[in-house]
């Protein structure tokens, strides 16, 4: 999908309750990162909004087929919402594109189909993952049952508004369960599209629900209320924090916590291809301009091969293309807001204040319009203390830190708290499962850097970048809770 014009698309701002568009009053102006222009507006659900679109979802959740009906019969519906999905492309990605980071491209190659196959992973599941029995005596048998939580909240980020909801909501429905879903204020219009597509591919009105607004009132609401059984959250660790707070404090609620990550790329002298890794690294911290959970964002390089590999990242920053999502071609998209913008050239210049050297980018990248661009960037003589390399800074900016012995490089790649992702770039198979083992990170990826359709291995992360899973089988378990069942039937009982 190429150009288009942005003030061609519309979007809605509303809630979307039993099945349909719920209006409520304008509270906040949503804007289309790329120009900065109001893109909408948007209603804030305060407690009670928020309860009644909870209510809703549960009443749904216990009187409609859902919980109730043949798992297949469930698959089937979620089967037809990703075909819909799919064909839906040409509304869906526009909608997604011009008010989001992510290039209209991009939008239509993957954000949307990868959400429709998501769904098509999870649906999968619905009759394969059941408890198990035992005999536990010749007159007993014990067994267990998966039934769904109820109505879970999900809570979702900016970054992929379309795919990162997705993955929290297909394993939730699969498995059973009506779903609330609060989308970021700053993306909140693709999602209203999923729920209209579900109505139609025969989901009940009320299982899957959203309310729009911000995390303090209605986040907060939404995770405290008492007839949300379960939390899953995607979005930054302070945030994370206040959330699992919440759930302690509203009912001990289970809560699953994709977080933030500082992830670091390990290349030795022997990576397979120089010039190819170079490339892989420059995607790994360029991609959707660094508004990325995962993305690759310490370069930690064996010092004989690391200007090679720094001048292979910078022409491939180089060969990039700032400008609107909605221009054909443009392939580095906008920072989500002009004021992140600023804040992540800060972290740069006070890096290179205290030392560290510019090798390329450096400063926002000129594009006409009122939208924040940032050049790719890379920052060489750092150390591990500094800002720069301890901060997740959610922008295009890549640092530096050469290594001489394989230990070094593992010193150097933990990080004091956060263990999302990690990346090891040799031909030594040994030295690369060594480096696996040793690194504390929830994705360690071996030769490449990134995810494709391999949703059967999950995504989560270790220390302070999460709890729980997303993708995998191990999402789909996390929404079942299993009920043990001990039956003696002896006659003499
Ligand atoms: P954020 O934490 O600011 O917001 C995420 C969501 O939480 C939004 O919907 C927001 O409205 C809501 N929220 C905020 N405060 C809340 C509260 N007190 N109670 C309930 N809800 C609240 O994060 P963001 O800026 O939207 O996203 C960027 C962050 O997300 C980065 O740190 C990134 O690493 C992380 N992320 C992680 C993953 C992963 O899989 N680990 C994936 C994508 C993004």
């Amino acid at each position: 999908m190429d150009g288009l014009n942005p003030d061609a698309v519309n979007a809605r701002g509303a809630h979307f309750i039993g099945g349909r568009l719920v209006e409520d009053q304008h509270q906040m102006d949503v804007r289309r990162p790329s120009d900065n222009r109001t893109y909408g507006g948007l209603p804030v659900a305060d407690a009670e909004m928020v309860d009644r679109a909870v209510q809703d979802s549960w009443a749904a959740f216990r009187n409609s087929n859902w919980a109730r009906q043949a798992p297949r019969d469930r698959a089937r519906v979620l089967r037809r919402w990703a075909e819909l999905i799919e064909t839906d492309v040409a509304h869906l990605a526009p909608l997604e594109a011009v008010g989001s980071t992510r290039p209209i491209r991009d939008a239509a190659a993957w954000d949307v189909p990868f959400t429709a196959e998501g769904i098509r992973f999870f649906a999968e599941f619905a009759d394969k993952v059941g408890g198990e029995v035992a005999a536990t005596g010749i007159d007993t048998l014990g067994m267990t049952v998966a039934e769904p939580y109820g109505v879970i909240a999900a809570i979702a980020p900016w970054n992929f508004p379309l795919v990162m909801a997705s993955w929290k909501i297909a394993p939730a429905l699969a498995a059973g369960n009506a779903v609330v879903l609060k989308p970021s204020e700053l993306t909140p219009y693709s999602v209203l599209r999923l729920a209209e597509l579900a109505i139609e591919a025969g989901m009940p009105p009320g299982i899957f629900n959203v309310v729009q607004g911000d995390g303090q009132v209605t986040g907060d609401a939404l995770v405290r209320h008492p007839r949300v059984s379960k939390v899953t959250f995607t979005g930054s660790t302070r945030t994370g924090a206040a959330i699992m707070a919440a759930c302690a404090q509203s009912g001990t609620k289970p809560v699953t916590l994709e977080l933030g990550g500082k992830s670091p790329q390990l290349v030795f002298a022997d990576a397979p291809d120089l010039d190819k890794t170079a490339r892989k690294i420059a995607a790994a911290i360029a991609g959707n301009a660094g508004q990325v959970c995962v993305a690759g964002s310490r370069l930690i390089v064996e010092r004989p091969v690391a200007e090679r590999l720094m001048d292979g990242i910078a022409s491939a920053f180089a060969a990039l293309k700032a400008g609107p999502t909605w221009q054909a071609g443009n392939t580095l998209g906008p920072i989500i807001r002009p004021a992140d913008a600023h804040r992540i050239d800060g972290v740069v210049q006070r890096a290179v204040e205290a030392g560290a050297k510019l090798v390329a980018g450096g400063g926002l990248a000129q594009v006409e319009g009122e939208g924040g661009f940032y050049q790719p960037t890379i920052l060489s003589g750092v150390h591990s203390e500094m800002e720069a390399v301890r901060d997740e800074i959610f922008g295009p900016v890549l640092t530096v830190q050469a290594f001489d012995s394989e230990d070094e490089a593992l010193s150097l790649a933990d990080h004091p708290s956060y263990g999302l992702a990690a990346g090891v770039h040799t031909a030594d198979i040994g030295r690369a499962l060594r480096c696996m083992r040793r690194i504390e990170a929830g994705t360690v990826w071996i030769n490449r850097y990134g995810r494709t359709a391999d949703f059967v291995i999950p995504t989560g992360g270790f220390k302070r970048s999460g709890m729980g899973k997303d993708l995998g089988r191990q999402a789909y378990e996390a929404n079942l809770r299993f009920k043990s069942v001990l039956v003696d039937f002896a006659r003499d009982q």
